[in-house]
């Protein structure tokens, strides 16, 4: 009986090595990560470069104070995040989650007001259909209902969402896309004057939403308004890129798509690839200026911050995307990745929607494609996929979000970027088999 306290009530299987795009269980079978966890394994498993790197550092030093000491893979590490924004940084931050770093983008945002004279900035706005983390700060900017609901009375206040941009969903019937920004862009104009220009901190917004919605994109031209929105409310703009960012979509950042940059930027999964625990806030010039020209400092830390095994770990895991050129590899395999999907699963009566970009796919699922009418939340549809999935030998993530206050179903394809031909083909067949095997499992 496994002792760890499980996310899934019954713990999930065991699994003893990982070699590429394979994860070799206890029992011996083989399963392929199609989802690289949640977006994370981007270069793959078992790299014996990045294992080597992270030993050698470990019996250096593995571990340092940020109160007293620096060291050089948290410095290279930033130099590499900063130079890669092309000026839109100044400084990175290192903390050991996403969560962690979505809280430090939140209390950044918070004192790069209070520096400037305007202790009133307090408020957040982010998105409805949503994930931001589970700590609390980052689960209160969270519009993900079913994360939330349990924790409610205890979330922060000071958080109001606005509506997502996901067109399959929610643009209007007949609305082009600059029609559809404006009115987007007059709700987070209004959400702000409504609460008062000079108490809102931030906007923050996944710039390809993940978890819950099935990798979305926003519309072109979305965040050029809602950044002009942002601009003349001195709000800041933070753009959580956990999942969706460090080349998952073909780009380094995927804001480089959209024609803006961030205020404060968040990175994770992809950062460290699943060889260690670390995530990392970049911060523009003005911010990190304000906090300069006041106390001097970043008033937020934790004890393994900058921690130099995991700065070691992610430099290496970067030097290969970078040496390789995976995110270009990434830009180039990506269409006909989407094609094999579309292919194969096109035509499915209840495949709704497949979008993304890059190795950043997802699938929404629904009960009648006409209507668009989600599965009933107790079917569990994209959960049923998953179990077929892995009976298959295929690890891919579902995941639902909140269709107008029901339950919606997707899962996320999301190889490593070094995955070959071959096995990007097995994902997508082992998928189609596994959605032909869910949707045998449906009444009547
Ligand atoms: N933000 C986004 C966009 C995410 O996808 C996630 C994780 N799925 C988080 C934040 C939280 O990251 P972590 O689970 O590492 O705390």
């Amino acid at each position: 009986m496994s002792r760890v306290l499980h996310r899934a009530g019954a713990g999930p299987a065991l699994a003893v090595s990982g070699t590429g795009s394979w994860i070799t269980l206890a029992s011996g079978a083989q399963v392929l990560d199609g989802a690289g966890g949640a977006a994370v394994a981007c270069i793959g498993h078992g790299n014996r470069r990045v294992g080597a790197a992270i030993a050698d550092q470990a019996a250096r030093i593995s571990y340092l104070h940020s109160a007293f000491f620096t060291s050089t893979p948290a410095e290279e590490l930033a130099d590499l995040l900063v130079e890669s924004g092309g000026g839109a940084f100044a400084r990175a931050f290192f903390v050991s989650s996403g969560s962690e770093s979505v809280e430090s983008a939140l209390k950044l945002a918070r004192q790069y007001h209070v520096e400037r004279g305007a202790p009133s900035r307090s408020h957040v706005i982010a998105r409805r259909q949503s994930y931001h983390g589970n700590t609390f700060g980052a689960l209160s900017a969270s519009g993900h209902p079913a994360r939330r609901a349990i924790y409610e009375p205890m979330l922060m206040s000071g958080f109001s969402h606005v509506s997502p941009c996901q067109a399959y969903r929610y643009r209007p019937e007949g609305l082009s896309d600059a029609d559809w920004v404006a009115h987007l862009a007059a709700e987070l104009e209004a959400e702000i004057t409504g609460v008062g220009a000079d108490r809102v901190a931030a906007f923050v917004a996944e710039t390809v939403v993940g978890a819950t919605s099935g990798c979305t994109p926003a519309v072109p031209g979305y965040f050029r308004a809602m950044r002009a929105v942002c601009d003349r409310h001195g709000v800041l703009l933070v753009l959580d890129e956990i999942m969706s960012g460090m080349g998952r979509t073909g780009r380094l950042h995927a804001w480089q798509d959209e024609g803006v940059t961030p205020d404060i930027q968040t990175v994770a999964k992809g950062l460290g690839g699943g060889y260690v625990p670390i995530g990392a806030m970049l911060a523009a010039p003005k911010v990190v200026e304000a906090l300069a020209a006041g106390s001097g400092a970043f008033v937020h830390g934790h004890t393994y911050q900058a921690h130099p095994l995991a700065a070691r770990g992610a430099l290496e895991v970067q030097r290969i995307i970078a040496e390789e050129d995976l995110v270009g590899r990434v830009a180039r395999m990506a269409p006909a990745l989407r094609a094999r999907i579309e292919t194969r699963l096109g035509d499915h009566p209840h495949v709704g929607d497949i979008r993304g970009r890059g190795f950043f796919l997802g699938l929404e699922f629904v009960a009648d494609r006409a209507t668009k009418a989600p599965f009933a939340p107790q079917t569990g549809f994209a959960t049923l996929v998953k179990d077929a999935a892995l009976a298959r030998g295929l690890a891919i993530y579902p995941g639902s979000g909140t269709i107008d206050g029901t339950r919606g179903d997707h899962v996320i394809v999301a190889p490593p970027f070094t995955a070959t031909e071959d096995e990007l083909d097995q994902i997508c067949e082992r998928l189609a088999l596994a959605v032909a095997d869910a949707t045998a499992l449906l009444p009547g």
